[in-house]
């Protein structure tokens, strides 16, 4: 099992090598058509480096103001492209291959020969299957929340408008971010009815910490008690189930998003309290998002969750009018 999602993974690494040169090669075709003087130094470029790595392999005593001199025609030539590319508006990244992870340059493997941490939240993504999650990141993320959706009237008995409290919420998820790796930063718990943006928070900070090179792990409570009671139950080990099994103890974030759609039950009950407890032992952050009021908590779950969540985690309540319901409505009118 996870040695096909290796294949897959490898696989996906030369897509998005071939994307990455399939793009380089526009983009150079568009500036060649713009510049054409830049053909010819590129040209140029590519035979005196091939001149330089001559030279110095024949190792000529007189070899070495040969190369000064090339390496000063190469110098002055790369700043006529730099100057010639400027000029012309384009950025002088605009002729180099761009790589979606800079770490391991797309190959899953950094210099020192280990997995890549894209590679790590590759095969989590598989075995978690988030891939559904993955596209929901790339846009919602902090850079793309818009307070504006939000009502700046108030609402109900609440002291803020829904903005302001949404702002709040924003400001307290994005220093979660910002200050994830230290130990005494709280963990944080979003509760409130559906449609109020806790999913799309939970899409953001998991964008900022992958992003970051954190190994996330983001769940619905039902699926993580899925995982467990295979995990527990099968006779069979299944390698996939094993290691999502273990993520919920090792992953940097562990996002759980829908506490209290599972069934609950004293096997759920202790098996959540393990997983939460654990990663506070060990000082890995926990995101949980939920329906549940505090107080609906202390009564679905055991004294003991609910406890560890009163000392532990931030609430950040979620209140207002249901977005997929006003976006509607504003369509209708
Ligand atoms: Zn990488």
């Amino acid at each position: 099992m996870k040695s096909n999602y290796i294949k897959e993974i490898l696989k996906e690494y030369e897509q998005i090598r071939k994307k990455n040169e399939q793009a380089l090669a526009l983009r150079r075709k568009e500036v060649y058509e713009k510049i054409p003087r830049l053909k010819i130094i590129d040209a140029e470029l590519a035979s005196v480096g091939a001149g330089i790595a001559r030279i110095a392999l024949s190792g000529n005593s007189d070899s070495a103001s040969a190369l000064e001199r090339l390496r000063a025609h190469v110098d002055s030539i790369r700043r006529e492209k730099a100057f010639l590319l400027t000029e012309d508006n384009f950025p002088l990244s605009y002729m180099e291959l761009q790589y979606d992870c800079e770490v391991c340059r797309d190959t899953g493997f950094d210099s020192s020969g280990a997995r890549c941490n894209c590679f790590k939240q590759k095969l989590i993504s598989k075995a978690y299957r988030m891939s559904n999650i993955e596209d929901a990141l790339k846009t919602e993320n902090f850079e793309t929340f818009n307070l504006d959706l939000f009502s700046d009237k108030p609402y109900a008995e609440e002291k803020l408008t829904p903005r302001q409290n949404i702002s709040q919420n924003l400001s307290i998820c994005e220093s979660f971010t910002l200050n994830f790796g230290n130990p005494r930063e709280k963990n944080l718990i979003l509760y409130g009815q559906p449609g109020l943006g806790k999913t799309f928070l939970c899409n953001c900070i998991a964008k900022a910490l992958i992003d970051k090179g954190h190994i996330v792990v983001y769940q619905t409570s039902f699926r993580i008690l899925e995982i467990l009671e295979k995990h527990k139950f099968s006779r069979e080990k299944d390698l996939a189930v094993e290691m999502a099994y273990e993520l919920l103890f090792d992953a940097d974030l562990l996002i759980i998003d829908d506490l209290g759609t599972e069934m609950t039950n004293a096997f759920t009950n202790s098996e959540l309290f393990n997983i939460l407890n654990s990663r506070l032992l060990s000082s890995k952050k926990t995101v949980i998002s939920t329906n549940l009021s505090p107080l609906d908590i202390s009564q679905v779950y055991s004294h003991r969750i609910s406890s560890r969540i009163n000392a532990y985690y931030t609430p950040l309540e979620f209140f207002g009018r249901d977005l997929r319901l006003v976006s509607q409505s504003k369509k209708h009118r």
